[in-house]
């Protein structure tokens, strides 16, 4: 990625602080490896951003290392004792794998490979996908958000249709990220509005937030609905209306 870039010129003491050569990195955790190529292509990296253009084959392995040596830490600052505990004895690395490997897999692995279609029969009827579960989690306590999805899609003759298992498929890679809900349903109304460029897009989502029953006011029955409304579904009342009737049939309301 970097291999293109100018050498530094060695008889500069600052040039050599800021441009770091292959060497160099290959020394540092891959933590910051990642994070100086972030840095340097001046790329985001907040809980609900995906980082897999950054990340080199083998770099997970060598992350979820360093997770579980932090959690190893975190374990021992609570004061347990995992190596007379069995039941704690592997628990860092458990969770670095969870963390890395499921439930955070949406920063990590790159888009799924989704194939679209030119509209060739030119539909242009409301279609509803959904409800498509979600399993995320959110970016404050990390603590589990379980919930359901629906997608509205008014398509037009120019649009791009994706086949009805790749809505999961997109869904499920931006919600594997420590998010927040509403950022998470604007996130996911971006990448559909951007792949299948429909004249109206609509998003709902309800989902169970771990952290106010888990903790906090302990609300067992608090459950967050968010929706996302673009182009027709703004601006005609009657199609939204629609949408949000075919919604609470499907749902068996
Ligand atoms: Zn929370």
């Amino acid at each position: 990625m970097s291999s293109s870039r100018p050498d530094p010129d060695p008889t500069s003491p600052k040039s050599l602080a800021l441009i770091r050569s292959e060497d160099d990195l290959a020394r540092l955790p891959a933590s910051e490896r990642i994070r100086y190529r972030l840095v340097g292509a001046d790329c985001r990296y907040h809980a609900n951003d995906n980082i897999a253009a950054f990340v080199r084959p083998g770099e997970t392995e060598e992350l979820k290392a360093e997770v579980a040596q932090h959690m190893q830490a975190v374990l021992k600052a609570l004061v347990i004792d995992t190596e007379s505990d069995h039941n704690t004895n592997e628990t860092a690395q458990r969770v670095a794998r969870m963390f890395i490997d499921e439930v955070f897999r949406g920063r990590y692995q790159p888009m799924p490979s989704v194939t679209e279609f030119p509209n060739v029969s030119r539909l242009n009827e409301l279609m509803i996908v959904g409800p498509i579960s979600v399993r995320s989690a959110c970016s404050h306590h990390m603590c589990p958000i379980l919930g359901r999805v629906w997608i509205g899609v008014l398509p037009n003759e120019h649009s791009n249709l994706i086949g009805l298992s790749k809505y999961a498929r997109i869904v499920d890679w931006i919600m594997t990220r420590p998010q927040i809900q509403e950022e998470a349903v604007t996130m996911l109304a971006n990448e559909l509005q951007e792949r299948v460029k429909p004249d109206g897009l609509a998003i709902v989502m309800e989902a169970d937030h771990f952290c106010m029953q888990w903790r906090g006011v302990k609300d067992l029955d608090s459950a967050m609905t968010n929706s996302v409304m673009r182009g027709e579904f703004l601006k005609n009342a009657n199609l939204r209306r629609e949408f949000l009737a075919l919604l609470s049939k499907k749902n068996g309301a």
